[in-house]
């Protein structure tokens, strides 16, 4: 008799998203593999959420109004107009239930964020990626070529994990403004507050002009709160009802969302934390090419590494083994790579001399 439970054949499609490996190592670990920033919350931030805690017996507000009023007050989009998320992953995956079903098109650049192979998968819907060009940017012309009656929905990461670069919103508007109204256009702007091409402020226009937008950002990276999980949408207010309506209500803690809605408050560390960002990368750039290692162009907290004919798993595993997690560039769509994010100037210096060790 067959005892094994029984699973849709959904399941079986949808990829495992691809953890940092844990290593067991006697020290302190240095972590760059999931492009999170070294720096603690703002002490007001954890002010917050320590203020909610006496109250966690009541369930989360499931309009979130505080946190939507708050990002409405600094992108000037109207509440109407903003979803929130347990992390902005959450809204990915809510975007493809709502949005993707058999027939349907999703239409991605690759290498590209690991989530999203999951949403044409767990919808039955079809993915059409589209290599990066040479530079690792995405290629908007070749992405356009693939929009059919099929495509609903086309994402663009930007600047792109793991590849490090941006676009600028000039060449983003343009393009946007070529593709047919009846695509939406997702833009992961996870990393955007990094990008030295542009401010973020600067993408809210381009909501002006394309009702078929979608602008997603998250507090995960420059706010640092990504172990309480939030993120947002800005787009058409019938986005937002229908990532509403394929949720449950309560989908974002009490603790995110009043953590988030203070960390919106101090754009002073913001800053700070991109100047710092912005002095790492430079270093990180030229200390690996001064060791003979290419890097893309980034726009990010991280470096996109070519190991060019060097053993991936070698170094990769090397790294580990001296206590320094970074990501292996197979393991996100191109072997031959490293993804590492930029920590603390002495993280990236352990980093550095690890490396040493094994070049
Ligand atoms: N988009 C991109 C491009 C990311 O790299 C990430 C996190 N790695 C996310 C979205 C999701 O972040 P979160 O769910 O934490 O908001």
């Amino acid at each position: 008799m067959n005892h094994r439970i029984e699973f849709n054949r959904r399941v079986e499609r949808i990829p495992v998203y691809p953890a940092a490996s844990t290593y067991a190592f006697e020290g302190e670990l240095v972590k760059l593999a999931s492009n999170e920033t070294p720096y603690p919350p703002h002490p007001q931030v954890l002010e917050a959420i320590e203020a909610q805690l006496r109250t966690l017996n009541r369930y989360p507000d499931p309009e979130k109004s505080l946190l939507r009023r708050r990002i409405s007050e600094r992108t000037g989009v109207p509440i109407g107009r903003v979803a929130v998320g347990n992390g902005s992953c959450e809204i990915l995956l809510a975007a493809a239930e709502a949005m993707l079903e058999p027939g349907a098109e999703v239409v991605y650049a690759w290498p590209s964020f690991s989530i999203y192979p999951h949403l044409a998968a767990m919808a039955g819907a079809r993915a059409v990626t589209v290599p990066l060009g040479e530079s690792g940017e995405h290629d908007l012309e070749a992405m356009a070529r693939e929009v059919t009656a099929a495509t609903r929905l086309v994402i663009v990461c930007n600047p792109n994990n793991p590849s490090a670069t941006a676009l600028s919103p000039a060449t983003i508007d343009a393009w946007v403004g070529e593709l047919p109204r009846h695509v939406a256009v997702i833009l992961d702007e996870a990393y955007v507050e990094f990008s030295t091409l542009q401010d973020p402020d600067d993408s809210l226009d381009l909501l002006e002009r394309h009702p078929n937008l979608v602008v997603l950002r998250t507090f995960s990276k420059v706010y640092g709160l990504c172990g309480l999980r939030a993120g947002y949408a800005l787009g058409a207010e019938s986005f937002r009802l229908a990532v509403d309506r394929v949720r449950q209500p309560f989908s974002v803690n009490a603790l995110a969302q009043a953590a988030a809605a203070e960390a919106l408050g101090h754009q002073d560390e913001v800053e700070r934390r991109v100047e710092r960002n912005t002095i790492e990368r430079v270093h990180v750039e030229s200390e690996l090419e001064a060791r003979g290692l290419a890097t893309t162009d980034s726009e990010a907290n991280f470096s996109w590494v070519s190991l060019g004919d060097r053993d991936e798993d070698e170094i990769v595993d090397g790294l580990a083994r001296r206590g320094v997690i970074v990501r292996a560039g197979r393991a996100l769509g191109e072997a031959g790579r490293m993804r590492v994010t930029y920590g603390t100037r002495s993280e990236n210096d352990r980093f550095l001399a690890a490396l040493d060790e094994l070049l």
